[in-house]
């Protein structure tokens, strides 16, 4: 087999009755590369149906595949940064694939054509998502899309869809990063310069369940939004300051009528009002100084490379 140049990733967790077609339908995606070398590293990430057992034998027949087997369920975005690390170091191009059948190996050459133009990252959009999720899958993703939106300040048309593609550099580039909880498609865009999309399919999961229930879908959120920026920490002293110019403004209106001759009927409740809440504006403000601090803290113990050289270019002889 010639060193492979191309290493597809894919998560596996309970996947049993989707393993058989996926390999039959990515050797003949893939058949047209085989003279450039290709790999499929699957990452069995602590599956309890006979998942491993079924991937081991066909690496047994199959020079292909190479299964790497965790010792328990680590969560999906861990297992593709552990295929990741496995890549051959022959490899230019990494795609990453989900193992239900939802992402089409079908559409992998496509991604490639785009790779070999120069694109460092292509994400995949998934067109049909409409008609094969169910609602209660979909609008949580929608939702998801829009705060990491905002929140991240990347902007990616699916941040979900997982049939994406990656130059090597990119791939080292995530792979240098520390960090324990990881969102794999937007950590990948914070590295690339030349970002692209393609529609790719998407088909209703074939066997099984999704593995992201609505909690899980909260905790990714959450591991989003910290993950790749301290905004709800600045929104805290935004509230402060809100806090404390309204109260500030409630007080100066007291005074104000106060001057004017018209009696406080309320015994000064309005006057504490303005007080209480003037204080609570100067903790909030306090609370989100803080947060600043330990937003640099975690930016610092990330330790997320600063910056990554592509190339240095001198004039050679
Ligand atoms: N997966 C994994 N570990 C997990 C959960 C999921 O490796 O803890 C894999 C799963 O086998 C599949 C991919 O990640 O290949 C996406 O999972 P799923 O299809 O359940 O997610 P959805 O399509 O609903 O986003
Ligand atoms: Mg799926």
């Amino acid at each position: 087999m010639a060193s492979p140049t191309i290493s597809i990733v894919i998560p596996v967790f309970n996947e049993e009755p989707n393993l058989h077609t996926l390999w039959e339908r990515l050797r003949q995606s893939m058949s047209p590369f085989d003279a450039e070398g290709w790999e499929v590293i699957m990452v069995d990430d602590g599956s309890k149906d006979q998942s491993l057992s079924l991937l081991k034998s066909i690496a047994q027949r199959d020079e292909h595949l190479i299964v790497i087997e965790f010792n328990r369920n680590y969560g999906q975005h861990a297992a593709i940064m552990q295929g990741f690390q496995t890549v051959a170091s022959s490899t230019q191009y990494v795609i990453t694939l989900d193992a239900d059948l939802q992402n089409p190996p079908e559409d992998i050459p496509r991604l490639i054509t785009e790779l070999k133009k120069g694109y460092e990252v292509v994400g995949g959009v998934r067109r049909t998502r409409a008609q094969n999720d169910s609602f209660w899958r979909r609008w949580p993703s929608k939702l998801v899309n829009y705060v990491t939106r905002k929140t991240t300040g990347v902007a990616l048309t699916d941040y979900g869809c997982m049939l994406r593609g990656y130059t090597k550099s990119v791939v080292e580039a995530m792979l240098s990063c520390d960090e324990k909880s990881t969102f794999i498609p937007v950590l990948a865009n914070t590295f690339a310069k030349s970002i692209t999309e393609v529609d790719v399919g998407h088909a209703p999961r074939l066997h099984g369940d999704s593995k992201y229930g609505l909690l899980a879908l909260i905790r990714l959120q959450f591991d989003l939004t910290t993950g790749f920026s301290t905004f709800p920490l600045q929104m805290l002293s935004g509230i402060g300051i809100l806090i404390s110019v309204g109260s500030l403004g409630l007080g100066i209106y007291l005074l104000i009528m106060r001057l004017l001759g018209f009696p406080d009927n309320t015994n000064g409740v309005f006057t504490l009002f303005a007080l209480v809440f003037l204080i609570l504006g100067i903790l909030f403000l306090g609370l989100g100084i803080l947060g600043e601090y330990i937003g640099r803290i975690y930016s610092q113990v990330r330790v997320r490379p600063r910056s990554i050289v592509k190339h240095i270019h001198r004039k050679t002889n």
